[in-house]
């Protein structure tokens, strides 16, 4: 079922939903299992996989030189959507991106979504490199994550790359991503908000939010939304703080700030255990007052670790 079909069906009441990572290559599938279970007993209608590009890595030859490898260090995103179907009878929403993949293969991929019965992609962009310090599309792939949708949206109208085939329309339901705080590539909000809304305009059915600590920015997006016309629903993304290090990583990597109030809780804690604490706390706080502004679900970044978040849901849902 599409999201935007979850989110009818729960009359405003808010649902849960969380993202996971697919295991690191070699790793095992359980893991990823372990880390759904304790959650599934908060009935989430979906749960995100997400997508990663390819890596460089550098591999010692015998004469001593260093080679450079490409490879990709958690594949499996469509093997783990069918997991999830199969394992859990819950709506697996993949995630899609233009980094790294040409048009073909993301052609191939959208055949295999749809040959097992998955209703919903997340099309995003996708990031640099690690390595590279800039966003560089592949050379037979998408620039943005507007020129990945019209590649669904074609697919879903039967075109495909080189033949058109009116028997095979899919009909992936399509998400895209919002910034409350801004993408940090984009010169201002309101030239950010320009191409969500192109976005929106062409067909994307919600939207789901970078991570935020403040739900004022997250109020604000919603607002300067509505008045730009984007009317679809509006997902928060949540994630909460749980080591020391997150107050300098998550802004650095997620380009988001922190209030004042959570940097001073976190400025008094003498170890990671008191860090959970007060991440654990404030993410609760934030959960409540977005529920209580009837948000149309709750979505965690889990990092494919689900305690700290079952004890946030179980204060909740
Ligand atoms: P785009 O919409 O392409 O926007 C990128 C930048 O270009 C923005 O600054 C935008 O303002 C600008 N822009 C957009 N369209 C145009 C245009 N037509 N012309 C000129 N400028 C334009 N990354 C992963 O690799 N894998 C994942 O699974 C993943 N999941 C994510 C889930 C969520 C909910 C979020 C919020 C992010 C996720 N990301 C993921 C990260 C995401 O890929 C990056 O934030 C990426 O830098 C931007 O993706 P986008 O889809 O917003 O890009």
């Amino acid at each position: 079922m599409k999201v935007t079909q979850h989110i009818k069906r729960a009359k405003g009441k808010t649902l849960f939903s969380f993202e996971i990572l697919p295991p690191r290559k070699g790793e095992n599938v359980n893991g990823i299992f372990e880390a759904i279970d304790p959650l599934m007993e908060f009935n989430p209608p979906f749960i995100d996989v997400t997508y990663h590009r390819e890596e460089y890595i550098y591999k010692q030859r015998e004469n001593g030189l260093l080679e450079k490898v490409t490879t990709r260090k958690r594949p499996g995103t469509v093997g783990i959507c069918s997991a999830i179907m199969n394992k859990y009878g819950v709506d697996a929403v993949p995630h899609i991106i233009c980094g790294g993949f040409s048009k073909e293969e993301t052609e191939n991929a959208l055949i295999d979504l749809d040959f097992l019965g998955i209703d919903n992609v997340l099309v995003l962009r996708g990031d640099a490199i690690k390595s590279e310090g800039k966003f560089v599309p592949d050379p037979h792939g998408h620039a943005y994550a507007v020129e990945l949708m019209q590649q669904v949206l074609d697919l879903n109208k039967g075109k495909y790359l080189h033949e058109e085939i009116e028997s095979g329309a899919t009909n992936f339901s399509i998400g895209v991503a919002g910034y409350p705080e801004k993408h940090f590539e984009a010169p201002s909000l309101k030239s950010d908000m320009k191409y969500l809304k192109q976005k929106i305009d062409l067909g994307a059915e919600y939207v789901v939010t970078q991570m935020f600590f403040d739900n004022k920015k997250y109020f604000d997006f919603v607002d300067k939304c509505r008045e730009a016309g984007i009317n679809v629903p509006i997902i928060p993304g949540l994630k909460p703080i749980t080591t020391l290090n997150h107050s300098t990583i998550l802004p650095s990597i997620f380009h988001v700030d922190l209030p004042d109030d959570l940097v001073d809780a976190l400025d008094k804690c003498k170890n990671n255990n008191d860090v959970k604490e007060v991440g654990v706390e404030w993410c609760i706080q934030q959960s409540k007052e977005l529920m209580a502004a009837k948000v149309p679900c709750l979505h965690y970044y889990t990092m494919s670790k689900s305690s700290v978040i079952k004890r946030i849901a179980s204060e909740l849902f």
